[in-house]
């Protein structure tokens, strides 16, 4: 219907907006006391060396508790709290939260295991993100080298320059940085190599077509040959069979995670899984004083 000849849609549509914006207002109200209200919390989603099968570390991913709409995907708040500058006080919460669960890891099962978290764009671009993130760990005590940061190609695109002085002071601080969601963003290949990251993640996009999807699966094994010409690691997020884990195991990808092996877990099922690869791996001791 147009609306020409159909007043009342219009004003059907208009209605159905305004609900919605009023909802989505309600929300961004709510989420500013989220945090205080302690309604956020984080899930644990295990990494894989792929040739040993060994667990090497965690990606933090974000839930909301909300009180009536029970646990919110990041998809459905992140955005709202990106436009909002909310996403500043979230993303440190994030980083001191998962910090600390990594140092307390490591002191119970002392496994050398890394922390991977995620940041936003307005995070990354916040002038005072590399103090943040040097705070986090004087406070929480956990080492450089246990925590990665999750970036995207968008987010250093803008200001280039900026982007890698900023990825050139986490690598002095040795914090490494992983680009997240790779092949999704503009790729330029001409500033990868400048860029101080020790990771890719292969979009999980292209991992779930893999061995039926020539295309995917192509993209699958150029990012995997890129990453070995580049002296980067690379994980691939999204492995749900073993199919996908056989061809990925064949090209030489390094690391990944995926349904196949864990969902994302919740802070009081970590337990069981560390006791589980202390048991496998009793030098984890050893392990991890080598990596200090
Ligand atoms: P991401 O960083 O690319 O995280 C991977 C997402 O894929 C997670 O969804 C994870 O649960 C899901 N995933 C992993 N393996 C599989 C699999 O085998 N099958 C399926 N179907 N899904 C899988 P999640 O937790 O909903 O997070 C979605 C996105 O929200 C993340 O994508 C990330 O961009 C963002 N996000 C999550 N936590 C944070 C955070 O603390 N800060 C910020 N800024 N963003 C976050
Ligand atoms: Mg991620
Ligand atoms: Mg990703
Ligand atoms: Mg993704």
């Amino acid at each position: 219907k147009s609306k020409n000849n159909g007043g009342d849609s219009y004003q059907f549509y208009s209605a159905e907006m305004n609900v919605d914006s009023r909802e989505s207002l309600l929300l961004e109200h709510q989420l500013r006391d989220a945090l205080e209200q302690k309604q956020m919390l984080l899930y644990y989603h295990p990494q894989y060396e792929l040739k040993s099968g060994q667990l090497v570390g965690f990606e933090a991913l974000i839930r909301w508790n909300h009180p009536e709409l029970g646990l919110v995907s990041p998809l459905d708040f992140i955005p709202m709290a990106e436009e909002s500058g909310l996403i500043v006080p979230i993303g440190e919460w994030v980083l001191y939260t998962a910090c600390k669960q990594m140092k307390a890891i490591q002191d119970k099962w002392k496994l050398p295991l890394t922390m991977a978290v995620n940041l936003s764009p307005r995070q990354f671009l916040h002038p005072s993100l590399v103090q943040t993130v040097a705070e986090v760990l004087y406070r929480t005590k956990l080492k450089p080298c246990f925590l990665e940061l999750e970036i995207t190609e968008s987010m250093v695109m803008g200001d280039i320059d900026q982007s890698i002085s900023k990825m050139n002071e986490f690598e002095k601080m040795g914090v490494s940085l992983a680009i997240d969601d790779f092949g999704t963003g503009y790729s330029s290949l001409e500033y990868l190599k400048k860029f101080p990251i020790t990771k890719l993640k292969i979009d999980q996009s292209f991992v779930r077509e893999l061995g039926r999807d020539d295309n995917d699966s192509a993209i699958v094994n150029s990012v995997i040959a890129l990453g070995k010409g580049l002296n980067l690691r690379v994980i691939a997020e999204g492995i749900e069979t073993v199919e996908q884990l056989d061809l990925l195991r064949q090209e030489g990808c390094d690391e990944g995670q995926g349904y196949l092996f864990s969902k994302p877990l919740p802070v009081n099922a970590l337990s069981a899984l560390l006791d589980s690869v202390l048991i496998n791996n009793p030098e984890g001791l050893t392990q991890m004083g080598q990596k200090s």
